[in-house]
Order: structure tokens, then sequence, then C-alpha cells
């Protein structure tokens, strides 16, 4: 079968012919329609240091998906087969104290598909059974795609109870996005998002009912004037991985504020902890998804009218992986999918 393939190492991925994945008693094999390049990919492709340490050589890529189940293990119910499904890209064992405790998000041993075992961007991916989540018929592939990412955002903005608060987002990337948008569905008042890059902050505009800053053109405190906030955020939602960003959500933030950080910063980032405990901040870590309750949230809410499909903002067939990838490394995208 086709797939794209960190084949070498070196920067760039490579669209090759692999062997077909076999399945074990408790997989399904699942034919892919759909596929989103993430961040995760992004590093795999320019091949820097966390990718080196990381990844195995050669490695099938990719973690989101859409597609279709069309071969079950023998310990798997039939009724799976033909099912459209999305899946968990998390691989997590069952040995840990966590995963017997059924906090599956927190194993230790979790493998990650298109990191540490064989991914998505192929035309046929293995995965456990227990990781499949079938797509209802209101959900199309193409939204199925970004459902992985989307559970960052639901993960990230449902950390923190949000009705009636006010919350900046730093970092308008697809996850920042979304995350604006699962905010104003969760019933926040005021949801500012911050970036320096103009196409994001508009296409933020476009996906959710938010308020864009360029943080290189105005300061915040005006902003927050003139939406009559008087002390500062209750909630921050960390996105971007930049330190600069990350001390303007401590500065901004209420007392007793609280912020949920996703954003990876490239090297050891420095804070004024001095704020962070004068101002008795929550900081909480984020990654992945708290599994099937994330994804059940998301798919509720999608069904209850949180709408995301315009952070889509590319569909290219596979064949042009590689100017997708050129795309979003200028920042001028929200999620490329890419057609198998
Ligand atoms: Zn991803």
């Amino acid at each position: 079968m086709h797939a794209l393939v960190k084949a070498y190492d070196k920067p760039g991925l490579w669209l090759d012919q692999v062997v077909l994945p076999r399945i074990g008693p408790d997989d399904v094999l699942i034919e892919i329609s759909k596929t989103g390049i993430c961040g995760t990919d992004m590093h795999i492709y320019a091949w820097d240091e966390w990718a080196r340490r990381t990844v195995p050589v050669p490695m099938v890529v990719g973690h989101e998906y859409a597609g279709k189940v069309v071969e079950v293990g023998a310990n798997v119910r039939k009724s799976l087969l033909g099912q459209r499904v999305s899946g968990e890209g998390h691989v997590v064992g069952n040995q840990s104290r966590a995963a017997r405790a059924g906090r599956f998000h927190l194993d230790p041993q979790t493998q990650g598909i298109g990191v540490t075992i064989p991914g998505a961007f192929a035309e046929y991916l293995c995965l456990p059974a227990f990781n499949v989540v079938p797509l209802p018929d209101s959900i199309d592939d193409e939204i199925g795609t970004i459902l992985d990412p989307l559970g960052n955002a639901v993960h990230t903005a449902l950390s923190f109870d949000l009705i009636g608060e006010d919350v900046l987002i730093a970092g308008a990337g697809p996850i920042g996005i979304m995350s604006a948008a699962v905010a104003r569905h969760a019933g926040a008042r005021h949801v500012v998002i911050t970036d320096i890059n103009p196409y994001r902050l508009n296409l933020a505009a476009q996906v959710a009912d938010v308020v864009p800053v360029d943080v290189s053109r105005e300061d915040l405190a005006d902003v927050m004037g003139r939406l009559g906030m008087k002390e500062g955020f209750d909630i921050g939602f960390e996105m971007s991985g930049a330190p600069a960003a990350i001390e303007q959500l401590v500065d901004h933030l209420v007392m007793g504020g609280k912020i949920a950080m996703l954003g990876i910063p490239s090297r050891p980032a420095t804070v004024d902890w001095t704020k962070v405990v004068f101002k008795m901040l929550t900081i909480k870590g984020i990654y992945g998804r708290e599994m099937f309750e994330t994804w059940h949230k998301m798919l509720a809410m999608l069904a209850s009218g949180l709408d995301v499909r315009k952070v889509i903002t590319h569909r290219l067939p596979v064949s042009d992986f590689q100017s997708g990838f050129e795309i979003m490394r200028e920042g001028s995208s929200g999620k490329i999918v890419l057609n198998w």
C-alpha cells in the first residue's frame, strides 16, 4: 500500500510503498479516506531535535484520520465491519496504576500512532478496536479527520468551568481557534484570542465569535477596557508555546486565575514565578485527550451546534502532501486535509 513514511534520518517525508499492516485478534483494519496534517507531523517532517529523539526510522507517520473498518480481529465484534470511524491515536497499556484505575490518558506506557508505532498517513491503518470511535452519520469524514485536534481543544477548554467567565487564548493556530469556538459554545462571556499572524487572527474571527487581537499592534489592557473588563481574565489557554505569550497570560489573569497549557515551547522558557505565587494561579498541563470522555463531549457538542468546519482551509490529494507541509510551515493555513 501507499504511505507517507519517515524513511530516512533527515528532513522530509516520502510517499512510499509499504507492506499492508497485519492485524492482531484485538485490532481492526481501517481503510483511510482522509487525514489531517498536525503540528506533530510538522516536527517530524522538519526532523527537529524532539522528532529525532522520539521517532524510530522508518515510520509511517500521521494520527489524524477518518475511514472505514474493513477487517476485524477474532476477538472484535463483527458489527464494526463497514463502520465509518476515527479513533484515539494514543495506544495505552493496561499494567500501570493509572490505566488499571481507568485513567488511560495518564498511562506512562502510552504509544503514539504515527509517532512511535505505524500511523494513519497510509491506505490502511491497524488500530486496537478499543481505540475506535464510530462516527455518527451527521459527522462526515472531513470533520472526522479533525476530531483528534478538536479533542485537544476540548480537553484544554473544558479543564475549567467557563460559564460566564472571560477567557484569554494565546495562539491562534487551529487548536487555539477551535478552543475559542468550544469556550464560546460552553458559555464563556468574553473570548479573546491573541497572535501576531494576521492570517490566523482573521481565520479565528471566521470560525468563532471571538475578539482577535494582534499583540504586536494592540495592547491587551486597551482591549480589556474596550470590553468593560476591570480586573483581568478568569481563564487562560496557552496554545502558542511562545515564552512572551505565557508571560502575557500570567500578567492579564485575575487573582486566582487558571491556565490550561497545551503549547509546547521549543526550548526551556522563563516565567516570573513570583507573579504565579502572589496571584495564586492554577496551571494545568494538557496533553492529548482524556480519551473517551473527551471524544464523547466533542461529539455531543458537534451534535448541539458547535461548528468548526471553517478551520479547514486546504484540501489536497495525498500526492500533493509536499505543498501541504509547505503551506502549513508558512503559517497561512488552518487545518490541511489530505485525501487518500
Ligand atoms: Zn494531531
